[in-house]
């Protein structure tokens, strides 16, 4: 209950006021202003002050003074840093914690269905309180970006899962991004608004953005209460299945591969977020109540399993070379390696080994391979199991 009431306290007191918050990249993006600004000695000025003795000396001496190698260092990021991503429809910042400061990004983010689904606030806060105190815990690649409470607005309107659930537009947040967007989706049966296009809402606009501006490897978004953790579509863009299985095995929630049956859930976050190659997870927790230790427990070990998850080794093509890259030893469920034999080329495979099972275009995008038409013999791709 202390975290709640310390993400409460820091949203509701930011509330109306100028944001202090600090942008996390501000010290990266620093650039040598000083050495822009000193200015070189033209050819002008040269000429202007040398007289015909000097002549030679003046052209002699006065080179331009290259750009200085020597780029100042920019201050170590600090571990923690808290930062505004946006607004709410009510002018509530929407607030969010950097820790560590690895290469690898990874967001967890709690409560996009607002109060009804208000102890995802408390979990993704325990996150944050755990990993300030064990900061030795946090892989050293990792940066771990917490959003615990993406729809203020639905969290300020307590926890009814009609009222609560919505942003202040009385839009579904997770029905308004955009993947087969459409403008009413369905909780459970009942008819929910989705807004007035893909994005229409401040919340989601916003976490688009933070997401395509840190491109982070993987992404929790956490929900309540169905004791399940669900996977994204369109698999072959993302590992949001590789993702979603190693979360599975460490918290002990079964992974539910569909949707929700009879649910229409279009406009999904992790959904979109497969289709910008970005792995995505839904854990749903138990309740809807404030979570037991062992329920933490669990969580904790699913986000120690997400920190440590590396994305899978792609098979991109850089160099044409078959040695390219290294590939890893098991082949998604569904999937098998081959190696492409001399002379074959994708359709051959697309149609000949495949019988047509699979298509082209999801041959490349599963494999990830850059160039189509440049796919060299010996080297090894997924193809579905199915295949001869
Ligand atoms: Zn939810």
């Amino acid at each position: 209950m202390a975290a709640v009431t310390m993400i409460g306290l820091g949203i509701g007191g930011a509330l109306g006021s100028v944001s202090t918050a600090i942008k996390p990249d501000a010290s990266v993006k620093m650039t040598p202003q000083a050495a822009l600004a000193s200015p070189t000695p033209t050819p002008a000025a040269v000429m202007e002050t040398a007289t015909p003795a000097t002549l030679e000396v003046a052209q002699a001496a006065p080179t331009p003074t290259p750009a200085p190698t020597v780029t100042p260092t920019p201050p170590p990021l600090p571990f923690e840093e808290t930062f505004t991503y946006g607004y709410s429809v009510e002018n509530r910042p929407l607030q969010g914690f950097r820790l560590g400061t690895g290469e690898s990004a990874r967001f967890i983010i709690g409560a996009i269905h607002g109060g009804y689904e208000w102890n995802t606030v408390e979990v993704v806060s325990k996150t944050l309180e755990y990993y300030r105190e064990h900061r030795e815990e946090l892989p050293v690649n990792v940066a771990l970006y917490l959003i615990p409470l993406a729809n203020p607005d639905g969290y300020a309107a307590g926890r009814d899962a009609i009222v609560g659930r919505m942003n202040a537009h009385s839009v579904d947040l997770n029905r308004n991004w955009d993947y087969r967007w459409q403008m009413t989706a369905t909780h459970g049966t009942r008819p929910v608004s989705a807004g007035a296009g893909p994005f229409s809402e401040p919340e989601t606009a916003a976490l688009r953005d933070v997401l395509l501006e840190k491109r982070p490897d993987a992404v929790i978004f956490y929900h309540s209460a169905m004791g399940v953790v669900f996977s994204g579509a369109d698999r072959e863009r993302s590992f949001t299945y590789e993702l979603t299985e190693s979360i599975a095995a460490a918290t002990g929630y079964r992974h539910q591969t569909e949707g929700i049956p009879g649910q229409i859930t279009t406009g999904d976050a992790i959904d979109w977020l497969s289709t910008v190659g970005i792995a995505g997870t839904e854990i749903e927790l138990t309740t809807h109540a404030s979570i037991s230790e062992a329920e933490w427990l669990r969580n904790l070990k699913g986000i120690r399993a997400f920190l440590e998850w590396r994305v899978p080794q792609s098979t991109v093509v850089d160099d044409g070379s078959p040695e390219n890259g290294s590939l890893p030893a098991d082949a998604p469920a569904g999937y098998k390696w081959y190696t492409i034999p001399d002379g074959t080329t994708l359709l051959d495979i697309v149609f000949s080994v495949c019988e047509g099972s699979i298509e082209l275009d999801e041959l490349v995008r599963l494999n990830k391979i850059a160039n189509p038409d440049m796919v060299p013999a010996g080297m090894r791709i997924l193809i579905p199991e199915s295949c001869q």
